[in-house]
């Protein structure tokens, strides 16, 4: 018997594990639902309906190849446990995950028990390099495993699990029972699915990739003109190799090219700033550069619910912060402004604010979100603090104010310089904080660390294990 373990790569194709672990007549394929995983801070119940209906559709596809997902209600020590006990010759299939502390202790084991009897079948997943790897050409190294081949769905199974395993629930009994006992919740969020994600990539490579690199700066453009596929990628609802090889078939006749090869660097990135936190996994709890947590100590409640609630009485800023939780979503330097706007102008430990931020994107990926998280605090030490102005924010990016309006109705009647200017006495929320005063203290904080003896020694160190060795553009 063969058991192939699901965690994030929730499709059918180019998909190692499920793929190798399907060459038996005989497979089981588990997704572990460990209850109090989607319970931990950072998560939240939009991501796992994303999960859901990625889940849904691998079910579909497997039905096509008279093949089954089964759903083990657990944590992977259980599943472990009863693998022994039901299973015990049998080999486990899985793809490997960067994840936080709690996956990645549990999977160590998981792992570590069925290595010690030869029967885990390990895969690496994305171009994340999980053994010995160079830094000096992990860019390098990256590409090769782009290039690679893609993996078709498993072959079809000539036999059905007629009865059901004890201890296991078919996915849809276990779906229907879980909708049945969950509130709905309100909001637009993107849906999950291998269909949707080839839909996507399709719709951006052909023509929603015009104007890319430019309109990807704009909360207002960017929800058409960015590829949106950061969700799927989270879930591996369709795998990077697979945007990879179809972007490099497109590259060259596209009349976006310059779009394209924006895009490209970006799936770089992906991988780049994910394998950070596999190669340092305490990041999740300290800053990269570790002088800097003693930058900031406690955290003012009052003034973080009020940031991640939109209403701090900057409207641009809210408006975002409304759009995100609504949609799930929202640009890069939107949300790069959202976390230094806690981090500069509150001067919030960012280890209390990245998990309030986290829930809200759909898309959550622990890897690329913990990194960005600290580069927008200032406390990685490889890269240069960059405090944003929402006030210029708003000018640049929405001048008409329309889109602020559309998101805070209460402001309809109000003048754009007013809410622009965060001028709006009596009839928004008052300012939390002065931004101007703010900005210089961080600053003042920020580069008097810097300036330290010792910084620039660990500076180096941090850059040797972490920094990129590719110029950016
Ligand atoms: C504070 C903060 C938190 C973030 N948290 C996350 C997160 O939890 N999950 C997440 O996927 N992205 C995160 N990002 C990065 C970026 O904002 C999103 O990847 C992007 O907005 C997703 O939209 P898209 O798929 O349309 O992106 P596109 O612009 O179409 O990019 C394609 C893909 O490239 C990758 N990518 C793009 N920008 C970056 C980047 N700066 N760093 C690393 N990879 C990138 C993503 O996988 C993305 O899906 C964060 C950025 C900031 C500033």
């Amino acid at each position: 018997m063969n058991i192939v373990l699901l965690h994030k790569n929730l499709r059918i194709s180019d998909n190692a594990a499920l793929y190798n672990g399907c060459n038996s007549e005989k497979t089981l394929i588990i997704y572990a639902y460990d209850k109090s995983y989607w319970l931990e801070s950072g998560r939240s119940y939009r991501q796992f309906k994303f999960c859901l209906d990625c889940l849904s559709q691998l079910t579909e596809n497997l039905k096509k190849l008279n093949r089954k997902l089964f759903i083990f209600n657990g944590n992977l020590n259980e599943l472990s446990v009863w693998i022994e006990k039901n299973y015990p010759q049998s080999k486990i299939f899985v793809n490997q995950s960067t994840d936080t502390k709690n996956y990645r202790d549990q999977f160590n084991s998981f792992k570590n028990f069925f290595l010690d009897r030869n029967r885990l079948n390990i895969f690496e997943d994305f171009g994340i390099q999980t053994q010995n790897f160079d830094r000096e050409k992990w860019s390098l190294d990256w590409h090769k495993i782009m290039k690679k081949e893609l993996l078709p769905a498993p072959n079809k199974s000539s036999t059905d699990f007629k009865k059901i395993p004890l201890g296991l629930l078919p996915f849809n009994n276990f779906k229907k029972t879980f909708l049945k006992n969950t509130s709905t919740i309100e909001g637009s969020f993107q849906p999950g699915g291998e269909d949707n994600a080839r839909k996507l990539l399709s719709s951006f490579l052909k023509n929603r990739a015009n104007g890319y690199s430019l309109k990807m700066s704009s909360p207002i453009e960017a929800e058409s003109s960015c590829s949106r596929l950061s969700p799927h990628i989270t879930f591996g609802s369709i795998s990077l190799r697979t945007i990879f090889h179809e972007l490099m078939e497109n590259i060259n006749s596209s009349p976006y090219q310059r779009d394209l090869l924006s895009f490209k660097k970006r799936l770089h990135w992906h991988c780049h700033f994910i394998q950070k936190l596999e190669t340092e996994p305490e990041l999740e709890f300290r800053s990269m550069h570790p002088m800097c947590d003693s930058l900031r100590d406690s955290e003012n409640k009052e003034l973080t619910e009020k940031w991640i609630l939109g209403e701090t009485g900057f409207p641009f800023l809210d408006a975002c912060t409304t759009f995100l939780r609504k949609k799930g979503w929202i640009n890069f330097r939107m949300r790069a402004m959202i976390m230094s706007f806690a981090s500069y102008n509150l001067w919030q430990p960012w280890q209390k604010t990245s998990p309030l931020l986290a829930e809200l994107f759909v898309d959550y990926e622990p890897g690329i979100h913990i990194c960005q998280v600290q580069m927008q605090s200032g406390v990685t030490g490889i890269n240069l603090p960059r405090i944003y102005s929402v006030l210029k924010q708003s000018k640049d990016q929405d001048p008409s104010a329309t889109w602020i309006k559309g998101q805070i109705k209460s402001l309809k009647d109000a003048a754009p310089k007013n809410i622009h200017d965060a001028e709006l006495i009596e009839i928004y929320h008052d300012k939390i904080v002065d931004l101007k005063s703010s900005a210089r203290k961080a600053r003042e904080e920020v580069w008097s660390i810097r300036k330290g003896s010792n910084f620039k020694k660990i500076a180096k160190e941090v850059y040797l294990k972490h920094g990129s060795r590719l110029k950016r553009a």
